[in-house]
């Protein structure tokens, strides 16, 4: 069983269920992840099932290795129809944050959130969440927040209403958010869920196919590029570090989702304790840092890249250039010499 931190939402199911034809929207952060894509799609094809008006809009556009997923054509992309999402969102009820807990994560579209007058709900399971919402389903103890959809479905009482593709999207968002099954967060809950999915139809192999085993030759040949040519190891620190220029991205064509997993490899070699990529983007430049063992990802990029996530995995960003924050980058590692040994 999973310990929640704090759940408020007996009185939302009551509402929920009470009610038809309720405008819901349900959204999650920008460039969304597999866990971001599963657990929203499996909310949303759920709530649809007890006839609710649910849209699913997300902030941005997503991997295309995501594009397969039960529900994807009905995803409306705030930065492509921002007129459609503000009139959508200002008439809704409801609105289900999902893997995130802050609405600056939801980029320009957290405004129109913010300013809604709905009842907000998150659901999330990364740690310090800020109070933009009026209930909670809320623990860092769990997987993945499909892990935790899977729990709402089943406190609503509504095992029975797991589709199989609703089965696909939730073992979708488990299994990319555990690493397939070995990060830290994974339990015998979490197992026990996946157990379960199958068991509704969940098509285990195949999507380990779909989502992993579809690269292109460009991407597999930037892989080898950044592997043997851009992977540096500041060896005092135990740290690993890639960092993309525009032009590089330019050339191997990358798009969004397509530097995924990348900052894994890094964190593959014996003795590295700390992982990270910085890759310029247009708008800024964005980091992902990984580690193994007790470095906190999150509390290092929370203090210096305006970022957050999870202990062993995390994310920031810098309004500097690429070359300063690869500077900035190199001086603060120094003060975490002494837990990086
Ligand atoms: P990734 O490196 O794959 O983008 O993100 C790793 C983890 O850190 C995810 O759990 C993600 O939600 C979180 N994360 C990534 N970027 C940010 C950020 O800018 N701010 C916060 N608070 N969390 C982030
Ligand atoms: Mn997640």
């Amino acid at each position: 069983m999973i310990q929640f931190i704090q759940d408020n939402t007996d009185t939302l199911i009551t509402k929920l269920h009470g009610a038809e034809s309720l405008n819901i929207v349900v959204t999650t952060h920008h460039k969304p992840d597999g866990d971001a894509m599963g657990s929203s799609l499996a909310l949303f094809l759920y709530l649809k099932q007890l006839n609710h008006n649910v849209t699913l809009i997300t902030p941005t556009d997503y991997p295309r290795f995501l594009h397969w997923m039960p529900g994807h054509n009905d995803v409306v992309v705030f930065d492509f129809n921002e007129k459609k999402c503000k009139t959508i969102t200002e008439k809704a009820d409801y609105i289900f944050c999902l893997d995130f807990n802050d609405l600056k994560r939801i980029n320009e579209y957290g405004l129109v959130v913010g300013s809604s007058k709905a009842e907000k709900i998150m659901i999330d399971h990364h740690r310090e969440p800020s109070s933009f919402d009026n209930y909670r389903f809320w623990t860092y103890e769990a997987s993945s927040t499909s892990e935790l959809i899977y729990e709402f479905i089943k406190k609503c009482g509504h095992t029975d209403k797991i589709t199989a593709e609703i089965a696909d999207c939730l073992y979708t968002g488990i299994m990319t958010d555990t690493g397939s099954f070995r990060y830290r967060g994974t339990s015998s809950n979490t197992h026990r869920t996946i157990a379960e999915l199958i068991d509704k139809g969940a098509r285990n192999s195949l999507i380990h196919e779909l989502v992993y085993d579809t690269n292109t030759v460009l991407r597999l040949k930037m892989m080898g590029f950044v592997l043997y040519e851009k992977l540096e190891i500041l060896e005092a620190y135990n740290t690993a570090l890639v960092y993309l220029t525009r032009e590089e991205l330019a050339r191997f064509d990358i798009k969004t989702g397509d530097t995924e997993g990348f900052v894994n490899y890094g964190l593959s070699l014996e003795g590295i304790k700390l992982s990270v990529l910085i890759v310029d983007r247009t708008k800024l430049v964005k980091m992902s840092f990984r580690s193994k063992g007790e470095f906190p990802c999150n509390e290092f990029a929370r203090d210096h890249f305006e970022g957050g996530g999870h202990k062993n995995a995390a994310g920031g960003q810098s309004n500097d250039s690429l070359e300063a924050t690869i500077v900035r980058f190199t001086e603060v590692i120094k003060l975490y010499k002494d837990q990086l040994q």
